[in-house]
């Protein structure tokens, strides 16, 4: 028993172990799909978050470069101004340089924090330098009397403004460089921001190349003109450019309406004054402008240009912020959905475990106790008990029950016999007669033949019960020989036997009655360890029929006590 337990017990690790190993198996199966979908989902949430820094950087660059490409207007009126006009401009220039100045100052922090320090180091020093050395040029020919000015002098400082633009540029080059998102989905943004930024400070240009000569009245150089001539076309090649990078998805109706704003005010109304002047000097006309009021002429028709260049910015800086957030969300639902399936695929193998493994496991074990507690056969078989399944314990059990009923059957044929005939006792009578009076006939056709041996008080005073316990045996078998195993034999009483026949007649009763009789009459018992020969014999009493068994049993009884009578050895029925 202990041991058939012990083998149980292992049979059961050995299910734990297979059922971890599934476990281990799905899980793993899990982490192979779903670790490669987090990693990648990372990394693209990683990349939008670049490109939103990298973007972000690049505007606060951008929008440098647009004050520095600004402050050439204010600082082109100083210079071009009147003596009267002077100081109202000189304020104005100093105030728009703080602006700039400020604005400088926030791109290193942007650029810091997005990772471009070279680049912020470089703002802070060279470019800083350079914009200072700018303004000293600017202000040294404002500062010279103007009966003294050249218009040479004057190209100079525009020029060396040109120049700390220039040197903006050359830094959104190396941002553009170093980028890792221009290869993104985003890059077209950043082509048509960088083509944008050129295009503002090439239209700025278109005025500043004339702005000396105009504002001397003197006639536009070869050069200066070729200049002009050359920033008109870039800008228009430039504004056209900027359409074609465009993906067509982003045209939206504003992007298009700032677009055509660029082309009716800038190119249609702005270019124009240019091309007047230009004429005017070609004709040695007066110019219709001074330098001034070019500068605020060509300046409000920049406006548009610097629209639509922000539009796209945050346009951008929007599209790039929705794919931060989606790949975010991304992330975070794959992240989610991973989780998710680890946790129901751990909480499946523990349900099946306690639910559905371990109830197995312990019904396997109580079926192996029940069947090995009467089971003796199984001891000598117990090593392969640690290889039986459920199934297979069912049909021990299964065998061990047939064994029960078998035996109890046995049980309950011997608690019906008589032990010393073999034939039924007065218990199996009773219940046979209780099954009779539940059929719809009754004792109506049911033979009672009551059999009593002659003088067999006789018997047992001459030869002793041994002997009379061969004869009441052989008179048993004489019984058993002459009816059917369907008829019921009983042992009644001492020497007195009865016979239940169903669906009979009274005269084939007492013809079985009769060849009983006559049987036993015949056939002398030899008894045992004795020579002798013994004569029997018996009275038979038949009834047929009655409304129930008490009646049936008294009336076979009186045909019984009829034959003693009449003398014995005799039917009466
Ligand atoms: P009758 O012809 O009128 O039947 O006379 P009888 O001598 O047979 O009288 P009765 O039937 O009354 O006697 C039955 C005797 O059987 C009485 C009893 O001592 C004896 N007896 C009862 N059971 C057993 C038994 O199991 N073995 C033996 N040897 N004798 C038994
Ligand atoms: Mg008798």
């Amino acid at each position: 028993m202990g041991r058939s337990l012990k083998s149980a017990k292992l049979r059961s690790e050995q299910i734990s172990l297979r059922l971890f190993l599934c476990m281990v198996v799905i899980i793993s199966s899990i982490l192979y799909i779903s670790i490669p979908l987090i990693i990648q989902s990372y990394q693209e949430y990683i990349k939008t978050n670049q490109v939103l820094t990298e973007i972000t950087s690049l505007r606060a660059l951008v929008k440098t470069a647009n004050k520095i490409s600004r402050e050439r207007a204010p600082a082109n009126k100083v210079m071009s101004s009147t003596v009267e006009e002077l100081a109202a401009n000189q304020k104005e220039l100093a105030e728009f340089r703080l602006v700039v100045d400020d604005q400088i100052d926030q791109t290193i922090a942007t650029l810091n924090q997005g990772g471009f320090e070279s680049i912020a180091t470089h703002l802070q020093t060279d470019f800083k330098a350079k914009l200072n050395h700018g303004r000293e040029v600017v202000d040294a020919y404002a500062n010279i009397p103007h009966a003294q000015r050249t218009s040479a002098q004057f190209n100079h400082a525009i020029f060396t403004m040109f120049d700390v633009w220039d040197e903006s540029r050359k830094y959104l080059n190396d941002l553009m460089k170093q980028s890792k998102s221009k290869d993104s989905k985003m890059s077209n943004y950043f082509i048509s921001i960088l083509v944008l930024t050129d295009m503002r400070d090439q239209a700025g240009r278109v005025a500043s190349n004339i702005m000396a000569p105009v504002t001397f009245g003197e006639k536009i150089s070869d050069i200066n003109r070729a200049r002009c001539l050359q920033t008109q076309h870039q800008s228009q090649y430039l504004w056209a450019l900027v359409d074609t990078i465009q993906p067509e998805q982003t045209k939206t109706a504003e992007y298009v309406h700032l677009h055509q704003r660029v082309k009716t005010e800038f190119l249609d109304q702005g270019l124009p004054l240019i091309t007047k002047l230009l004429d005017q000097s070609q004709n040695n006309q007066t110019y219709f402008l001074t330098g001034t009021q070019l500068t605020n002429r060509i300046v409000d028709k920049f406006t548009t240009v610097m629209d639509l260049q922000n539009y796209i910015l945050d346009y951008s800086i929007q599209v790039a912020h929705e794919q931060n957030k989606k790949a975010k969300q991304q992330f975070i639902f794959t992240l989610c959905i991973s989780c998710l399936s680890l946790l129901t695929a751990i909480f499946i193998m523990i349900y099946t475990k306690r639910k559905v493994f371990s109830p197995l496991i312990k019904a396997r074990e109580m079926i192996l106790r029940l069947s090995n507690a009467s089971k003796e056969e199984l001891k000598t078989k117990q090593s392969r008990q640690e290889f039986l399944s459920l199934f297979e314990a069912i049909d021990r059990l299964k065998v061990m029950l047939n064994q029960r009923d078998m035996m109890e059957m046995q049980l309950k044929k011997i608690a019906n016999s008589d032990v010393l005939t073999g034939v039924a006792n007065r218990l199996a009578l009773e219940e046979y007669v209780h099954a009779l009076e539940r059929k719809p006939s009754g004792f109506l056709n049911t033979a009672v033949v009551v059999v009593d041996i002659d003088n067999f008080k006789f018997v047992n005073d001459q030869y002793g019960h041994i002997v009379g316990d061969q004869v009441i045996s052989t008179i048993a078998d004489h019984l058993k020989h002459n009816v059917r195993a369907s008829d019921l034999i009983v042992r009644y009483g001492g020497d007195e036997f009865l016979v239940v026949i169903e669906n009979i007649t009274i005269d084939a009763a007492k013809v079985i009655a009769e060849s009983i009789r006559s049987e036993i009459a015949k056939e002398p018992i030899a008894i045992s360890n004795s020579d002798e020969l013994l004569w029997v014999s018996v009275s038979i009493g038949v009834a047929v029929g009655a409304k129930n068994w008490l009646e049936l049993l008294e009336k076979a009884d009186q045909s019984m006590l009829r034959a003693k009578a009449k003398g014995k050895n005799v039917v009466e029925g």
